[in-house]
């Protein structure tokens, strides 16, 4: 029976026969993180031949702008020796950028030691051969551990939407957690609700003013990866930007979703063989920060963003140095990025600094009021 599904299925469905449903975020893990058959490990999903595409692969104006950022924070930090992390970093594409568009910044590439950040093999070897050259001194890594004791600027474009998260239902009965697990009538994967022993008090502020279930998210590895690299800040100085889908305030219920082919794709349906993302929780990003003493800006819209730290006078110059159809791709592109029915609004940028005296360009930093 086993030979009608992928290797990762079977893999999955031997695990859960063994030791019972798993839980979203560990289905998650193995989708995107098996180490040979994960999503993330053995292809390149970007672009128009591939699932899905992101904003530096969209336009250049993207990562240069990041770079822009990135060297104003610089300047503003002092312009001493920094570690550029990059995180998740796909194809390598928004570095290349925005290294290419800070060459002239006097001091500035002389001054970084770049680590990039990037759990897949197959995707370090496109950015590897991408970014060979870009820089003397770039390395890869694939976690945050042992950066050295340098001041950090860090970056990071979709990267905490792939990071595995836990689904919690509240309803009348308590509190529970979302599972996969599999049907034994029709034999698929499906998701179920696992008693986790917690009741809540009927007509509570947990239960009140809901009928339905209730569903509640969290990412406790982008916490972790947050508090890390907040750890990082507060002890050595440096900053951030944090870009990525999702939202500030109120929870936003279930927000897994999975993309193949540039289509919306069933979440259970042949993991490792589609993306699997889920919103960022933005507020618990920016509080991981502002709990060690770092600056969290407010959470703004990728447009507002973009367009505030020069996005269409970039475009304009480019503009004049194209020719007809580059100008179409250049603004269509620009476009994309910044319009509120594609990603100008769903995209939010989070900017983080260790010290609240520094503006973060294009960004307002959040009054901490507590
Ligand atoms: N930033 C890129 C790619 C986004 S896709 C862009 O904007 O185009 C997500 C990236 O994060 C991929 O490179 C993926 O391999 C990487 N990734 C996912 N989970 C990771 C983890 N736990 N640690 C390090 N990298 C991870």
């Amino acid at each position: 029976m086993s030979e009608d599904y992928s290797p990762l299925e079977t893999i999955i469905r031997e695990k859960i026969n063994a030791n019972g449903s798993i839980t979203v975020a560990d289905y998650m893990e193995l989708a995107l993180g098996h180490e040979k058959h994960g999503y993330y490990m053995c292809r390149d999903p970007f672009g128009e031949v591939g699932d899905f595409t992101t904003a530096p692969e969209i336009s250049q104006v993207f990562g240069e702008l990041m770079g822009a950022w990135l060297a104003a924070m610089w300047q503003q930090l002092g312009q001493k020796e920094m570690l550029l992390v990059e995180l998740g970093p796909g194809r390598g594409t928004l570095l290349t950028d925005a290294l290419r568009a800070t060459r002239h910044v006097q001091g500035f590439h002389e001054s970084l030691v770049i680590t990039m950040v990037e759990s897949s093999l197959q995707l370090r070897r496109f950015q590897q051969a991408t970014l060979a050259s870009a820089h003397p001194r770039i390395s890869w890594q694939p976690n945050l551990d042992d950066l050295p004791d340098m001041p950090l600027l860090f970056v990071a474009n979709e990267f905490f939407d792939a990071l595995p998260i836990r689904q919690y239902i509240k309803n009348d009965a308590g509190l529970q957690e979302r599972h996969v697990s599999i049907d034994q009538e029709s034999d698929e994967l499906q998701f179920i609700t696992q008693a986790m022993g917690v009741q809540l008090v009927k007509g509570g502020t947990h239960t009140q003013d809901h009928d339905d279930d209730v569903i509640v998210e969290s990412c406790p590895v982008g916490r972790q990866i947050a508090a890390q690299l907040a750890a990082h800040l507060a002890e050595y100085g440096g900053a951030g930007l944090m870009v990525d889908y999702g939202y500030s305030g109120e929870s936003r219920g279930n927000t897994l979703q999975a993309v193949k082919q540039h289509g919306f794709w069933p979440v259970l349906k042949s993991p490792g063989e589609a993306d699997i993302t889920a919103h960022v929780e933005f507020d618990m990003l920016a509080q991981s920060f502002a709990e060690v003493g770092c600056v969290a800006s407010e959470v703004t819209q990728q447009g507002e963003f973009l367009n505030a730290i020069g996005g269409e006078m970039r475009l304009e110059a480019l503009l004049t140095e194209a020719d007809a159809d580059q100008r179409e791709s250049l603004y269509s592109g620009y476009e994309r990025l910044i319009a509120p029915e594609q990603m100008g609004e769903l995209f939010k940028v989070l900017g983080v600094c260790s010290d609240d005296t520094i503006p973060m360009p294009g960004l307002v930093s959040e009054v901490n009021v507590s």
